[in-house]
């Protein structure tokens, strides 16, 4: 195949391109053959939401191996929230890698490291004291939180909500909500997890104090404070379908950890950095959690991610307990700065602002002619809609899939979420004009009043 030239979407006369451009059927030919030689060399495990393969990529575009051009949604799941091929951040990775590309923090360090901590504890809720170190992935992340709250508090146990997800590794999989996909026939799974009740409100109907009485309830009697080292929350649940949690039910959870010497974990992995319009999704709540892990978009792409907490607590496991080969690569740590130097601007947060009236906007009106939309929640650049038998919660999984199909076929790509199957999820990049998230939203529409099985 012949290699194609990086050439950023030209601006139209009337402003940037609003539609897709589809030169042939989703997938192509060329996709399709590529698809079939991955049949025989990949397993089948590592699953395929839509088998387009992409070329290139620049802000919310995605180029295929056909030439077709796809509006990108989803931005790999959260993590190339300033754009695809972001100039800044392209420029800082390439600067480095002509520089040193790795030396490993733990033998002979460098200083884009110790920057970046730096910078990530003034960025985190709170101005007390805070230490941070770097790993590849999220579940790496979420693995070592584990690993410091237990050395800080001497206890074994570390409570997970429902509807959580963590992550594929050993330990996370314990730690998930949904066993299928991640952990059906992968265990035995790491002992000491337990899992307790979320704040659910278009499905519990609690409120914040209500369904935080109930999680500590479950945390007192199933597990009992002596034993519980850790409880861990994402601020916004990502893969459960951007549940947001009633008001007060974070800062009353982190009240009682902190009450209890249990060690609070905030996952930010998928809402923090920019994404909910502002740092971490726990400024929405007021929460200021002990340890915050980061990974996602923490450098637009490049592998990075990041363990920020009290200094005190961070300090716990000793010299030579946490690192990792890879963990802290410096192309990916210079390619954050670019990142952070981005957000520091301030216009980012001003865009999720933009997205998230967009959206909602949008998506109101579409629930106004459809009452299969039961609930729209979300802030900034993540909000969903949950698909149910109109007046009622019962989910309506299809639906969502349905959904998705159609507008991959028109060039859109959308993710699906939720416990259920049954949520529709925006994570656009932040490049994303409201002109086209409008065209999405009557993409949408256009599923929703197809003829359904
Ligand atoms: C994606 C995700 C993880 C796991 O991150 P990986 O980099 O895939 O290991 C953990 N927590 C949350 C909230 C996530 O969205």
């Amino acid at each position: 195949m012949t290699q194609t030239v990086h050439a950023p979407t030209a601006p139209t006369a009337s402003g940037p391109r609003v539609r897709p451009e589809l030169v042939t059927e989703v997938p192509g030919p060329n996709s399709l053959a590529i698809h079939a030689r991955r049949e025989a060399a990949v397993p089948r495990g590592v699953g395929c939401a839509l088998p387009v393969y992409i070329d290139y990529a620049d802000g919310a575009w995605l180029t295929d191996v056909d030439g077709n051009r796809l509006l990108d949604l989803g931005s790999g799941i959260g993590v190339t929230t300033l754009g695809h091929t972001q100039p800044t951040v392209v420029a800082a990775a390439k600067e480095q890698l002509d520089r040193v590309s790795h030396t490993l923090f733990t033998v002979t360090p460098y200083e884009n490291y110790v920057r970046l901590a730096e910078r990530l504890g003034e960025h985190t809720p709170g101005s007390h004291a805070k230490k941070t170190f770097f790993v590849n992935s999220g579940a790496e992340a979420v693995e070592n939180a584990v690993k410091i709250a237990r050395a800080h508090t001497g206890r074994r146990v570390v409570a997970a909500l429902d509807h959580a997800f963590h992550g594929r590794t050993n330990l996370t999989m314990a730690m998930n909500h949904r066993a299928a996909p991640y952990g059906t026939g992968f265990g035995p799974f790491a002992p000491d997890v337990q899992r307790v009740p979320n704040s659910y409100p278009f499905r519990d109907g609690l409120s914040g104090a209500e369904a935080a009485a109930r999680t500590i309830e479950y945390l007192e009697q199933r597990i009992g404070v002596q034993d519980l080292a850790a409880v861990i929350a994402e601020p916004i649940q990502g893969e459960g379908g951007f549940v947001v949690p009633a008001e007060g039910y974070l800062p009353a959870l982190q009240e009682w950890a902190t009450a209890n010497g249990v060690v609070f974990i905030a996952d930010e992995i998928q809402a923090g950095l920019g994404r909910t319009g502002t740092w971490f999704a726990s400024e929405l709540f007021g929460l200021v959690p002990d340890l915050v892990l980061t990974a996602k978009g923490i450098a637009d792409g490049l592998p990075l991610a990041g363990i920020t907490g009290r200094a005190e607590i961070m300090d716990a496991a000793h010299v030579g307990g946490l690192g990792g080969t890879f963990g802290g690569n410096p192309v990916s740590i210079a390619s954050a700065h670019a990142v952070l130097d981005l957000l520091e601007t301030g216009e980012p947060f001003a865009e999720a602002a933009r997205i998230e009236r967009a959206l909602v906007e949008n998506l109101r009106d579409l629930a106004s002619r459809f009452p299969e939309i039961g609930d729209i929640r979300g802030h900034g650049a993540m909000i969903a809609f949950e698909l149910v038998e109109p007046g009622t919660t019962t989910p309506l999984a299809g639906l969502a899939g349905e959904i998705a199909a159609y507008a991959a076929s028109q060039g859109l790509l959308l993710l699906t979420a939720g416990s259920y199957g049954n949520v529709i999820r925006f994570l656009p990049s932040l490049a994303v004009t409201s002109e086209q998230i409008e065209y999405a939203v009557e993409v949408i529409g256009e599923a929703l009043a197809r003829p359904r099985a």
